[in-house]
């Protein structure tokens, strides 16, 4: 992305979002096409940025029986996907390969099966409609029939809404369509935010930029940006390590969670959530449990190449929901934190314009404020 020399003109942009990553990207994508002038400022890339280091899944099946709201917004975005990724490729002129063909969680053993198949009643029960179900090993050799299954597999949990995206393409084609909708992305390292003459002062590398709305969308970063109205943002790092194992024949046309083959037949290995600290090294020993678990699944996996294994770092609320909120004191700042932020794009783009605007968040999304961490927004 080309660099660009800074407006400077206070009021010239209605909104500057700090954190052009899949979040920031997204939101600027849904309020440029609203007419809206948005301009994204993004540090020039950081490999451990989470947008760049997941598998892309759009992944709403079983989790969050304890925030069935927050469960609800993954499924409400899941059933954006395809409309977005339409339009995106429209305007960005570029492809991105995505997949909604429904999602699989392998089941080792008929204890976990049994689990599995109780979440689910459960979150139906919650939920008030759930398409998904748990099948027998049966099914699942039937809707995955070129990989042959470890003999401890007796089945999976399959949610019909789940889907993969290439991570990649979804940010670059948003990036790609940001300045055809009339929006600036200026890649350039933003040192600090205050509040300036009733709006907002961003002072980056490049120059200052003034602005009366203003979207804090830096991940992690978010901790130290909003620190002029939240002193300790209720957020932290949540580690993710992945082994990436060598290209292979396309055989998996449902994505699975845990080893997931990529739409460059690389498989991605890896699932687990680990609260170090900022600390993003690979821990060896610690990835490795997931490369065992991955050859109980698909023991051929034994016999291929890893090439590749990296970490990265999601944004983590406290209480593992998204925070959509205006931060306290100041009605114009927004902030956006989540840990799925692929699988929340969609709504993102669709859903949080009008509230970055002004507006009310939309119903499924009212308790995600930090209102419900005691701040007064
Ligand atoms: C291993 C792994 C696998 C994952 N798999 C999935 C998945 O399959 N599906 C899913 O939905 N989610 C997945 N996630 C989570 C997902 O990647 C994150 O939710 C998402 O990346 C968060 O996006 P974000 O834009 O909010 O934050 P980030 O990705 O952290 O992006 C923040 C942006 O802010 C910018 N920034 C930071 N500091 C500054 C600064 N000082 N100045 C200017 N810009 C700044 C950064 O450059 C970056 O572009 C995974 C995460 C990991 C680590």
């Amino acid at each position: 992305m080309d660099k660009k020399t800074p407006s400077r003109k206070s009021g010239e942009r209605d909104v500057v979002i700090v954190g052009g990553g899949i979040s920031g990207a997204a939101l600027a994508f849904g309020l440029a096409g609203k007419g809206c002038k948005v301009t994204v400022l993004d540090a020039p890339t950081r490999t451990n940025m989470a947008s760049r280091t997941n598998v892309g899944l759009i992944w709403c099946q079983s989790k969050f029986l304890h925030l069935p709201e927050y469960a609800r917004w993954g499924f409400m975005s899941s059933r954006l996907f395809p409309e977005l990724v339409r339009e995106l490729e429209e305007i960005s002129g570029l492809r991105v390969p995505v997949n909604f063909t429904g999602g699989l969680i392998p089941v080792l053993g008929a204890e976990d099966f049994q689990k599995r198949a109780d979440y689910i009643v459960k979150l139906r029960e919650a939920l008030g409609e759930y398409r998904g179900a748990v099948i027998e090993r049966g099914e699942l050799e039937k809707k995955l029939p070129k990989i042959p299954f470890g003999p401890e597999v007796c089945g999976a949990a399959w949610c019909e809404e789940d889907g993969v995206i290439d991570p990649l393409a979804l940010l670059r084609a948003y990036r790609a369509a940001l300045p055809r909708l009339g929006a600036e992305y200026v890649e350039t390292m933003v040192l600090d935010v205050t509040p300036h003459a009733g709006g907002y002062r961003v002072t980056t590398r490049n120059g200052d930029y003034f602005c009366r709305r203003l979207v804090l969308a830096a991940g992690l970063a978010n901790r130290r940006f909003a620190r002029f109205a939240v002193p300790d943002l209720p957020v932290y790092p949540d580690k993710g390590q992945v082994l990436l194992v060598e290209r292979l024949p396309m055989v998996m046309p449902i994505p699975v969670l845990g080893a997931t083959q990529t739409f460059g037949g690389t498989v991605i290995i890896g699932f687990k959530h680990e609260r170090v600290g900022h600390d993003s090294g690979v821990v060896p020993a610690s990835v490795a449990t997931e490369g065992r678990w991955a050859m109980r699944v698909w023991p051929e996996l034994a016999k291929k190449r890893l090439i590749r294994t990296w970490s990265g770092l999601r944004v983590m609320p406290e209480d593992n929901m998204a925070i959509y909120s205006r931060l306290p004191g100041h009605p114009q700042v927004s902030l956006i934190n989540t840990h799925s932020a692929v699988t929340m794009a969609a709504a993102h783009s669709r859903l949080l314009p009008d509230f970055i605007l002004g507006g009310e968040l939309p119903e499924t999304a009212r308790g995600m404020t930090l209102k419900r961490f005691g701040f007064a927004c």
